[in-house]
């Protein structure tokens, strides 16, 4: 009684509005989509498109570029006409780069109201190039640059400070008619971030792009995202995300999807379900898994693999999974959709399990 059938899935989305990022859509009942930023200098045309292509293969739906000089806002053109998914020009303290990006074709422009000083006073006409190319501004509020005035009024960036910036800068648009927007208030303590986005998502309809800044290296920063992105995901807000990581880019691209994954958000490709061994187990669980991932990385079809120690919850696990292993004295019963369908030595339990993924794929219908 009281037991539920079905999963425990987020919070119905904040109803956001929808605006469009080149291709993809943000906002609405858009899917929540993943982005990251490229780490070479823009104006090096053929490493930014190498970098966009490794990034589009692992995943990513939108890419940001930085544009800090001349040279990077005049690689813009070919960026945003090569590249195969829509990029978003980064710009922080030059108004005439912001012309330039719309001018350019790209996908959208971000803006950094902290740092553009110069910025007020052209509002109007940036709203008016960016109405008439269809291109829409993220207004991106970061908290090591938050605007003096705010930082003296609350003393620090506090979740109230960073919305303030947020919706002061929107109202400007908002001033000339322009509403193609979505919004960013980024900190480095999820905490701080989350009550930020929490704010914010009550205060105004645009859709929000939501970062932990600065949030570190990888292990660190996966942590901290991941708490962060789950908190306000679970509760509906958030419609596209960037993982911010002292590693290479593609790395912030497969958490962001894990993460998604995890909750339920995007579908689940390969999934390990893996036991994390104790004094019971008879075979080398670490050794195991880690085979069988690398084995199954890059399948096309959502697979949930099982990888147990021994047969205390082995066999229960491994029958819940699509496909699964449960070992014991020297040996490994496979499962296959809950039925034991061969029982393989040890040394043969990962080419057994990547042979059954590859019949389960080929059976099973692509979209
Ligand atoms: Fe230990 Fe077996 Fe559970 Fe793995 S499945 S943690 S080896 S009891």
């Amino acid at each position: 009684l009281g037991v539920p059938t079905v999963p425990p899935r987020p919070a119905p989305r904040r109803r956001s509005r929808r605006i469009q990022v080149g291709s993809v859509a943000v906002g609405g009942d858009a899917p929540v989509s993943v982005q990251s930023m490229t780490t070479t200098r823009t104006s090096d045309i053929g490493a930014t498109l190498q970098q966009i292509a490794e990034l589009t293969a692992s995943g990513c739906q939108i890419v940001r570029v930085a544009c800090p000089t001349q040279d990077d806002a005049d690689a813009l053109p070919v960026i945003a006409r090569k590249s195969q998914i829509p990029v978003i020009a980064d710009i922080h303290f030059q108004p005439k780069y912001v012309f330039a990006a719309i001018e350019a074709g790209c996908a959208a422009v971000r803006v950094n109201p902290g740092n553009i000083k110069k910025f007020d006073d052209q509002v109007r006409e940036i709203a008016r190039a960016a109405k008439d190319h269809g291109t829409p501004i993220r207004i991106g509020v970061n908290a090591g640059s938050l605007d003096k005035r705010l930082l003296q009024k609350y003393g620090k960036a506090t979740p109230e400070a960073l919305v303030e910036s947020a919706l002061w800068e929107a109202s400007l648009f908002e001033e000339h008619d322009f509403r193609d927007i979505k919004i960013s208030v980024k900190h480095n303590d999820p905490v701080v971030m989350i009550e930020a986005y929490r704010q914010l998502a009550e205060a105004c309809d645009y859709p929000l792009h939501l970062g932990v800044t600065e949030a570190g290296p990888a292990f660190q920063g996966t942590i901290k995202s991941a708490v962060a992105f789950g908190a306000l995901l679970s509760r509906g807000i958030g419609d596209t995300i960037r993982v911010s990581l002292s590693a290479p880019p593609v790395e912030e691209v497969k958490v962001g999807i894990q993460i998604l994954q995890a909750l339920g958000l995007k579908e689940r490709r390969l999934e390990i379900v893996s036991c994390p061994s104790c004094g019971r187990a008879q075979v080398d669980v670490y050794k195991l898994a880690e085979e069988v991932t690398a084995g199954l990385e890059g399948m096309e079809v959502p697979l949930r693999v099982a990888v147990m120690g021994c047969v205390v919850n082995g066999p229960g696990e491994a029958r819940e999974a699509d496909l699964g292993v449960a070992s014991g004295n020297g040996k490994g019963q496979i499962f296959v959709k809950g039925e034991v369908v061969k029982t393989v030595p040890e040394s043969q339990i990962v080419e057994t399990l990547i042979e059954e993924a590859m019949r389960i794929a080929e059976r099973t219908p692509r979209d």
